[in-house]
This record gives structure tokens, sequence and C-alpha cells, in this order.
């Protein structure tokens, strides 16, 4: 009789997972069952900023396989609108409910992949019922905003609460669309994933485009009118609103499995070790959003939920289940976005962080530009580096910069996840001609600003 996987969530770690297990074991060995509680599979979530923007068209252009291509061509038993709402780990089963039809199913399970992603964080004041009040998590999120958009009549303000990489992008896609927009943060800066100093040079940009900042500011309730949101209020009264975008970070949708009792660590995502496997649970794999994972330079758990992660990690379990071997290594914190043309980037631990981790490091910030400077187009591009003391090695790093700046971010996470030191980095060949850079490249000059930095304390 064939094995059976059951994986629970339908995109980047789910659907990983069960490609990469198919490609490994054909149907008769495995039969695959995926649960989806939502409309649509394999779709990007990182792509929903620029479908509600206007710049992609959507939602099918966002989708990379639908299920019907998942059940023809992988011979995936794809469930959709299929909620599991236990999973039984002695019977070796899942319940689900069908959302659509109505009704329950129990399925059996040799291995299990758990794959249900994260939930946006939700303040008690966002449970309202008032229209017009939006999380942005999935494909479903995006399709309900859009449409709310789109409905007359049409929203012409909008508040984004949060300004985390989510909000900054939704604020951006909703001033593009035409809206007036105010992002409100409770903290001192949005874009808190870089330091204080780099978060102002997006603040300011952000400004720059019309976008209003309040910071410090936390919202402590909505208004509703007729059904309708109406307005935020902060400690400084009511900001008049007709659509409010949550962006207040994501937390791992754990729920089903702490009650099946899986282990959870202490960011609150499940263990998993490098090959995905969820410990002291046989045939149990949890991959994406849902997990925590090592972060490679402090050596501690983190959460850190990106959808470049959770393919590779689907992918990682996929191939284990298929009776390979992978895993996954952990993580250095790579990120970049974009505000309009402002790009941000980010690699390794930023300074907060490497106190906390016990680091003694100096921190070097170094203005250039991203092209060398008589050519047409070259504008300002600000690297900031965190090197370990005395060793030299690179901790962390941050760009912000108008054009070619957020792929820069890699140069200096390839040089990171390789252990260098900041001194072995200023001899690095990197490609150079005026269109592209300036002889000496911003990651070069910020490199050789760190040495001599470090120089000086150390003399
Ligand atoms: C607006 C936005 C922009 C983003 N931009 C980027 C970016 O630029 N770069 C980047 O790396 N990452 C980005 N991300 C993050 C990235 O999308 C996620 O990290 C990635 O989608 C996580 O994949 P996942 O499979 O773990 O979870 P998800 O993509 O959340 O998928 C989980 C699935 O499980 C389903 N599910 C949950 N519970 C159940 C259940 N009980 N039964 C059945 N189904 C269930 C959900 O419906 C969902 O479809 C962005 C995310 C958002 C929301």
């Amino acid at each position: 009789m064939a094995q059976r996987l059951i994986v629970i969530g339908g995109n980047a770690a789910g659907m990983s997972a069960a490609s990469q297990a198919r490609r490994r074991r054909g149907a008769d060995d495995l039969e695959i069952v995926v649960f989806e509680r939502g409309h649509f599979t394999s779709y990007s979530s990182c792509g929903i900023p620029y479908w509600i923007s206007g710049m992609v068209s959507g939602p099918d252009e966002l989708i990379a396989r639908t299920p019907e291509t998942f059940r023809t061509k992988f011979a995936v038993d794809v469930r959709m609108r299929h909620e599991v709402t236990t999973i039984d780990l002695e019977r070796r089963e899942v319940v689900a409910r069908d959302l659509a039809g109505g009704g329950e199913v129990r399925e059996r399970f040799d291995d299990l992949v758990y794959a249900a992603g994260a939930v946006p964080v939700q303040p008690p004041w966002a449970d309202t019922d008032a229209g017009g009040v939006f999380g942005m998590q999935t494909l479903d999120d995006g399709a309900a905003l859009r449409a709310w958009l789109d409905a007359e009549p049409q929203p012409s303000r909008a508040v984004v609460v949060g300004g985390g990489y989510i909000g900054v992008e939704m604020a951006e896609a909703l001033i593009e669309r035409g809206l007036a927009v105010t992002l409100v943060e409770a903290g001192q800066q949005p874009m808190a994933t870089v330091d204080g100093d780099m978060a102002e040079l997006v603040a300011e940009a952000m400004r720059g485009l019309g976008i209003t900042i309040r910071t410090s500011l936390p919202v402590t309730g909505l208004e509703q009118r007729d059904g309708r949101v109406s307005a935020v209020v902060t400690a400084e009264g009511s900001m008049p609103t007709d659509v409010v975008v949550l962006g207040l970070g994501v937390r791992p949708n754990t729920a089903l499995a702490k009650a099946a009792g899986f282990p959870i660590g202490p960011t609150g995502g499940i263990r998993v070790d490098r090959r995905m496997r969820v410990p002291g649970l046989p045939g149990v794999w949890a991959a994406g959003d849902s997990v925590e994972t090592l972060h490679r330079v402090s050596g501690l758990p983190v959460h850190v939920p990106l959808g470049t992660h959770a393919n590779k990690q689907g992918r990682t379990a996929g191939i284990n289940i298929g009776g390979g071997y992978a895993t996954f290594p952990g993580v250095i914190g790579t990120a970049v976005t974009k505000v309009c043309d402002l790009e941000v980037g980010r690699t390794g631990l930023r300074e907060r962080e490497a106190r906390a981790a016990g680091f003694e490091f100096v921190s070097v910030v170094a203005d250039s530009t991203n092209r060398a400077g008589y050519y047409p187009g070259a504008r300002t591009m600000t690297v900031k580096l965190i090197a370990e003391r005395p060793s030299g090695r690179l901790l962390g790093a941050q760009i912000v910069g108008w054009s070619e700046a957020a792929k820069r971010i890699d140069t200096l996470a390839v040089a990171l996840w390789n252990g260098m030191t900041v001194d072995d980095m200023t001899a690095l060949d990197l490609g150079y001609a005026p269109p592209y850079a300036p002889v000496w490249d911003p990651v070069l000059i910020a490199a050789r600003k760190a040495v001599d930095a470090l120089a000086a304390l150390d003399r």
C-alpha cells in the first residue's frame, strides 16, 4: 500500500515540500494530500503590495501553480477550502472542515508536513466588524483589500498601522493608487528592521513621497460609521480614514500544532532540526513561517517569516520525505525591500542584536554613489557595516540607496555567511564600470572605513 503524506498549508513551504516529495516518489509509492483553507495555492504573498498598487495585475499573475496543476501534473490531491482543525498524532490522522461544502473529513498520514504559515498580529482594538480594516497575509487578504479599494464610494484616505516592511510596502502601494496615506508607528521610526540611523533615511524618503509618518504614537482604537471604519484613535485624537491596513508583524501560526503537542521554541515558532523534522515526533515535519530557525551569527533561535526561507525549508522537508538527504542550515537575516525608488537591504545583526548577542563591535556608515559620480543617474548610497572587535569579522550590514542598492546586500550576505573580516573584504574583486559603480564600490568604501575604525580603537 502506498504511504501517505499530508500537508497542512498550500503555499510556499507546503507546496515546495509536496513537489519535492513527488519528484522523488511516484504516486503509487506516496499519496500526497494537501489541505488549504484559502482559495489559492503556490502564490506570491510578496507580490500583493504590487497588485494593490496596480503595478502587476492579479491574482492570476501571482500564482505559480494552481490546484489543478498540482492535481494533474503532480498527482497531488489538493483539497481547497479545507481547514485542518485537529491533528491526532496518536491515531496519525488529521480532521479537516470543508469550508465551502460543509462537513468534516478525517485522513490518515504516515508523514505530516505542517506549513500553516503565520498569522498577523491583531491588537484588541482591531477586533471589530467594521468594513475597511485589513490584515495582509494571504492572497485572500489582498483580494479583499483590492475589492474594497475598487468599490464605490472609492476610499481616498488610508491609514497604515505599523511600519515594518509590509506596512511600508503597503503605504507605497496605497500612495501609488492616489490615496492620502498616513503611516502610524508606535515606535520611534518605521522600518525597525534596520538601525535607527538607517531607518531615518527611509522615513525621510517616505515623507518626500508624500506619505505622512506619525511615530511614537500607538493606535488605541477605531471609530466606525454605518459599518465602515471612519477613523483610527490615538492619544492625539482621531485620524479620519476610509481604510486601515494593519502591518503590525506576524507570529507563527501554531495553534493547531500546540494543541497536538508539537514542541514550541522560545520565539513561539515550532522547533525543528536541520532536516526540518519536528523533534520527538517521528514522521512529522514543519517548515516556513510556522517554525523558528537558527541565526548563524548570533547562534540564537529566531523567527524570520520570509518566503525565501519558506521555500528552502519546504524543499528540504520534501527531499527528506522523498528519501533524499537535505538540510536547512539557518539564516543570517538578509532582507530587501523598497519604497518607490528607495531601496533598503540588510543582512546579519543590527546594532542592538549584536549587543544582545554579547558581541563587541564597531559600526561605520559610508556615503557614496551607486554609479561613477559623473555618470548620469548617480545617486547616494549609504552602507552601514557592523564588525566584531577586535577580529574584524563582519556581523551585519545595511544599505539604503536609490537604485542598485538592495541587491548589493547580497555581496555582503555572502561575505558574512563565509565569516569574512572587513579587512578581507577591502580586497574583494567586485565588478566596476561607471554605469554600475564608482571605481571603489560602496561596499569596499564601507569596508575600508570599518578597517580604519577598528584600527583607531585598537591602536
Ligand atoms: C504582503 C507581504 C509581502 C511579503 N514580501 C516578502 C518579500 O518580499 N520577500 C520574502 O522573502 N517574503 C515576503 N513575505 C513573506 C512570505 O510571503 C512568507 O514568508 C511566506 O509566504 C511563508 O510561506 P509559508 O508557506 O510558510 O506560509 P503562507 O504563505 O502563509 O502559507 C500558509 C498557508 O497555510 C494555510 N493554512 C493555515 N492554516 C491552515 C489550516 N489549519 N488548514 C489548512 N490551511 C491552512 C493558509 O491559508 C496559507 O495559504 C511577504 C508576505 C506578505 C504578507
